[in-house]
């Protein structure tokens, strides 16, 4: 497929760009872009596009295959039913993993621990006016998962073929065209939401049984099947009483829980489930005025020279390779707000989230330290839980700095030029957090470690972006601590399957397989995919290693 390239000024409009295609592939040729991308590194700001003239969607060649596999698996379930998959949470693993297994004519059920998207956003709503936290209704848990709630940008640095079946299939339930080729798109968290609602109403139609407020608290995989225990979760009840047990014969479990389901972790811990420490980044989310960002990335006249220039963005990142050290900014939020992103209430997490238009009046985005093995063993996190134990201490020590009993559930706040001097904020001016703020010495809470490559690093940003680490205005909120999952759910390379749990697919961010909403969408598809390929290939397979039997409808 031939790609072209074409450059155009900031201000450009459509005209320019057809124009500018007939110059390259002649008057009246079709064309498709693949990639569009804003230009910021030079004084003039520049367009650039990549077209071809090959206008075959890539996501139609997805669903070929899909009408190949159909007729496969038709013939494979001839005299048999089609077994039952069970799907556990509702992020963007657990969704498209139960499309793609219904789009393949099987009939998932798919368990999330929270409430229907209505109920969940009046709970985060309430959460944020009065601090009261429900732990399965937040804004990490609930219909959608995480994603629901998030800042909605789709940027993955994964490759995959179902990334363009992805931004179709989002296309469809309601996301602008751009997102198939802009080199960042960004739905917000407004335009995810929307997506997500269409989505899940889809999965319905598609024979996807939801249930809400299920969460599941134990399983057990037998030779016959598989059963659950779901508790009929909701803030303050998790009595034996509220206990439902499912059994389906057959059954394979797709697990997608997220990184901050700390109880489902500790459900896979005691059902013996392999699982390892993971490394992960912890750090703070840094503030700036909006427009101070603007003038650091366009220069200082940029409202007369590109008038209506969308917010800058900014990335950095230095890493000393002797000491194994790494600090980066990660999930910036141009005309964003920082969000308190608890799940429990004995820790503070903080996140970032913008609308669709980004039209906030500051700038956010997290500045983060590896976290390495290295790092774990030598402070004492030993073993597949260190990695969870340091996330929850750094959030209680940031929680317990600002919050007293009976007050509200307040962020810990610092001027950031108090952080570099290692002293108290004594007051913190107007910022876009959504929750209540108060001022703390976040460099005291912190694992030494990360403050210091995070001083250090700043010194080095500022050079690449002058401002960005002494602006007046510039604050930080902290703790930044669920940027991945602290742990891996081993699994098998090729099938996908937990190395322990043989009908068990752990899959997404939780499981240590992905860190945003593509790549765990990715994840979700490709997990459905390698079990569909076991019944496809079942003659080849070693049918002592998989249980898949008859039978479709749960047997209480
Ligand atoms: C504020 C915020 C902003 C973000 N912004 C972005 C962004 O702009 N771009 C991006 O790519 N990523 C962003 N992320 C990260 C992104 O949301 C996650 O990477 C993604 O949602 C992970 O998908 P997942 O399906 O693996 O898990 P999740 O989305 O975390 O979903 C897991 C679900 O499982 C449910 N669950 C857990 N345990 C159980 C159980 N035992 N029984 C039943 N259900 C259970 C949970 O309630 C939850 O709903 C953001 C996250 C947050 C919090």
């Amino acid at each position: 497929m031939a790609v072209i390239r074409i450059t155009l000024p900031y201000n450009h409009n459509e005209n320019d760009l057809a124009r500018a295609v007939a110059n390259r592939f002649g008057r009246g040729t079709p064309y498709r872009i693949l990639r569009r991308s804003l230009d910021a590194r030079q004084r003039n700001i520049v367009v650039e596009y990549h077209l071809t003239t090959d206008i075959s969607d890539p996501a139609d060649r997805i669903t070929d295959g899909i009408r190949k596999q159909n007729m496969r698996l038709d013939r494979h379930f001839r005299n048999t039913p089609r077994p039952r998959p069970i799907v556990v949470g509702s992020g963007p693993a657990g969704l498209f993993c139960a499309y793609w297994l219904s789009i393949h004519g099987f009939r998932p059920l798919l368990l999330e621990q929270g409430p229907p998207l209505a109920i969940r956003l009046r709970d985060i709503a309430r959460f944020i006016k009065t601090g009261a936290l429900d732990p399965f209704s937040n804004i990490c848990f609930g219909a959608g998962g995480a994603g629901t709630y998030s800042d909605g940008k789709l940027t993955t640095r994964i490759r995959s073929p179902f990334i363009p079946f992805i931004a179709a299939t989002l296309v469809r339930h309601g996301a602008p065209e751009e997102i198939r080729y802009l080199s960042e798109p960004h739905l917000g968290s407004n335009g995810i939401r929307r997506c997500i609602a269409r989505f899940l109403a889809t999965l319905e139609t598609q024979g996807v049984d939801i249930r809400y407020s299920s969460r599941i608290c134990d399983f057990e995989s037998r030779r016959d099947g598989m059963t659950l225990r779901v508790s009929r979760a909701c803030a303050g009840a998790s009595a034996a009483s509220n206990e439902e047990e499912i059994s389906i014969s057959g059954a394979t479990l797709f697990l997608a829980c997220g990184h901050s389901a700390r109880e489902t972790y500790r459900l896979l811990r005691k059902r013996g489930v392999r699982m390892e420490a993971k490394e992960f980044a912890v750090g703070i989310r840094i503030e700036h005025p909006a427009r101070a960002v603007d003038e650091m990335r366009y220069g200082a006249d940029y409202r007369s020279r590109y008038p209506g220039i969308e917010h800058a963005r900014y990335r950095f990142a230095q890493t000393w390779k002797d000491e194994g050290r790494a600090v980066y900014t990660f999930c910036m939020c141009p005309g964003g707000h920082v969000v308190n992103a608890a799940s429990g209430d004995d820790g503070v997490v903080t996140n970032g989230m913008s609308n669709a238009r980004r039209a906030g009046r500051f700038s956010n985005a997290a500045v983060v330290v590896n976290v390495s093995h290295y790092d774990l063993e030598h402070g004492g996190y030993e073993g597949p839980d260190g990695g969870c134990t340091l996330q929850c201490e750094v959030e209680e020590r940031c929680r317990a700095a600002v919050n007293h009993p009976g007050s509200a559930f307040v962020v810990p706040a610092q001027k950031l030029e108090d952080f570099l001097e290692g002293r108290r904020s004594s007051s913190i001016d107007r910022s876009s957090c959504l929750n209540p703020i108060a001022p703390a010495s976040l460099h005291e809470h912190l694992p030494s470690f990360v403050t210091d490559a995070i001083r250090r690093g700043m010194v080095l940003f500022d050079r690449k972006m002058p401002g960005f680490a002494t602006h007046p205005e510039a604050k930080v909120f902290g703790p930044e601590t669920r940027t991945s999952s602290p742990y891996r759910v081993v699994r098998h390379p090729v099938h996908l399957v937990s190395v322990s749990h043989p009908d068990l697919y752990p899959m997404g961010e939780g499981a240590g397989y992905a860190g945003g909403i593509v790549s765990s969408a990715v994840d979700g598809i490709r997990c459905a995919q390698a079990f569909i390929e076991r019944f496809i290939e079942s003659e080849r397979f070693d049918s002592a290693t998989v249980r898949h039997r008859s039978s479709d409808e749960p047997v209480d």
